[in-house]
């Protein structure tokens, strides 16, 4: 049976092209009213242009769907939360989607690389959430998708600026998911890889374009947002179809005497231990970190 999201009320930021547009053309043909957000600016931040949003507001409308353009900037979340207020009153799913790209070495960054690309992704994906937070706490419903990137999570040559932004995306969630529990807000993060604007200049072979249509990643961000879906504070790989999982492994590491044998000669000697990850564990919390019986066992029967 066809997961619906009749009654809903979603925005989608950055829907006027890409990954967002596709997101906005799938909740809307399954029922959803969508707020279409576009900035319409280049894909370094540069400009502005109610095209991109309009054009796929009347595409949705023409196909019989619900949509309304907004054209804020997502650093003016509350503006686009308003729009989705005024319209349908009430907003049951955010899709954190904008994004812009200001590739250089770390060596030739200048402040303003950095910070535009912070503004957009961090502030941006904060704004909307934290004003779209109250509404879904008041309903007890609210499902958040955030957008991280593989060069957040693994690193990418001349992209420091956007690999901070993209995996605070998930630290974000992190917190969101823990905070938002008790009001039936779920928050989840997903890692895409698409052809769009943004691949363009790195991927050309038209095959690769074709398996990595957008619109591959959808269903999957459909099932995260849907009410019916349990998952939390996780974070998803997600492109041509492909999905997994990924989350923390920690090596056993050792416990050293921290008042008698801590010092760089032993942890020198330590290394290979500290680096084994023969029997990984899985953190998930705060209390992982500060186990007690860890701390006690330090004391009274380190390693060394
Ligand atoms: P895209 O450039 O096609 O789409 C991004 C959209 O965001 C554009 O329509 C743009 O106008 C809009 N936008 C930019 N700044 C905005 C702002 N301040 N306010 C509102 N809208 C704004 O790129 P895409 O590939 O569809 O990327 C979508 C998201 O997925 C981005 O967050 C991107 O970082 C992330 N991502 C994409 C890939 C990929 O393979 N395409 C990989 C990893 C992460």
């Amino acid at each position: 049976m066809a997961l619906r999201f009749d009654g809903r009320v979603v925005i989608v930021t950055g829907a006027g092209g890409g990954l967002g547009k596709q997101y906005a053309l799938y909740f809307a043909s399954r029922g959803a009213k969508v707020v279409v957000n576009d900035l319409g600016g280049s894909m370094s931040g540069a400009g502005a242009s109610s095209r991109a949003a309009d054009v796929v507001v009347e595409e949705i409308t023409k196909a019989g769907g619900s949509a309304v353009a907004n054209y804020d900037s997502v650093e003016n979340g509350d503006k686009i939360v308003d729009t989705a207020m005024k319209a349908y009153g009430r907003v049951d799913i955010v899709i954190n989607n904008a994004g812009i790209l200001r590739d250089i070495s770390f060596q030739r960054m200048q402040d303003a690389d950095w910070d535009l690309v912070q503004k957009v992704h961090v502030y941006g994906t904060y704004k909307v959430t934290k004003a779209a937070w109250k509404v879904m706490q008041d309903q007890k419903f609210g499902r958040i998708i955030n957008t991280a990137s593989v060069a957040g999570i693994q690193g990418n040559f001349g992209q420091v600026n956007y690999s901070a932004a993209k995996l605070a995306a998930h630290g974000f969630t992190l917190t969101l998911a823990r905070e938002g529990a008790k009001y039936n807000i779920q928050a989840c993060t997903v890692a895409p890889m698409a052809a769009s604007r943004m691949t363009e200049t790195i991927m050309k072979d038209e095959e690769d374009l074709r398996l990595l249509d957008p619109a591959k990643v959808v269903p999957f961000v459909g099932w995260l947002a849907h009410e019916s879906c349990k998952e939390t504070g996780t974070l998803f790989e997600a492109g041509g179809g492909w999905i997994a999982k990924l989350r923390r492994e920690r090596s056993q590491g050792v416990l050293v005497n921290p008042t008698a044998n801590f010092t760089p000669a032993a942890v020198s000697s330590l290394i290979g231990k500290i680096n084994d990850f023969t029997n990984p564990e899985y953190p998930v919390g705060m209390l992982d970190y500060a186990d007690k019986h860890k701390l006690e066992d330090a004391l009274l029967k380190p390693t060394l």
